[in-house]
C-alpha cells in the first residue's frame, strides 16, 4: 500500500468536494478529501475560504479524471443558457426561450 495521494481537483467548497468524493467512491475509486478544518486548527476561517482539494491514488487518476470531466460537463448543462435569438437568459430547465420560444441551442 503506497501513500501517494495525488491532487486531482480543487473544489469550490467543502460541499462540492463532498459531492464529488461521493461520486468517485460510488465508482469504486478511493478518495481522500482533507476537509476537516476543525481538526487542523483553522476553525475561525469561513468554510468557503478553505481550499478543498480532492486526492486520488495514482492508479485511479485517469478514471477519476474522466468522472470529474463528466461532472463538469453536466454542471455546465445545468447552467442558465442564453438565447441566441433574443439574448434572454433562461433557466436550465427550460427547453425553449421563455421570451421568443426559440428552441434551446444544443451545446455539444
Ligand atoms: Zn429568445
Amino acid at each position: 500500500m503506497s501513500d501517494q495521494w495525488i491532487k486531482i481537483y480543487r473544489a469550490s467548497s467543502p460541499i462540492e468536494a463532498e459531492l464529488l468524493g461521493g461520486l468517485l467512491r460510488a465508482e469504486g475509486i478511493q478518495v481522500h478529501v482533507p476537509n476537516n478544518p476543525s481538526a487542523g486548527g483553522v476553525g475561525e476561517l469561513p468554510a468557503d475560504a478553505i481550499e478543498t482539494v480532492i486526492y486520488v491514488m495514482p492508479e485511479a487518476y485517469d478514471a477519476a479524471k474522466h468522472i470529474l470531466s463528466l461532472y463538469e460537463q453536466n454542471s455546465a448543462n445545468n447552467a442558465e443558457w442564453c438565447c441566441p435569438a433574443c439574448g434572454e437568459l433562461n433557466p436550465a430547465s427550460f427547453e425553449e426561450c421563455w421570451q421568443c420560444q426559440k428552441e434551446r441551442p444544443v451545446t455539444d
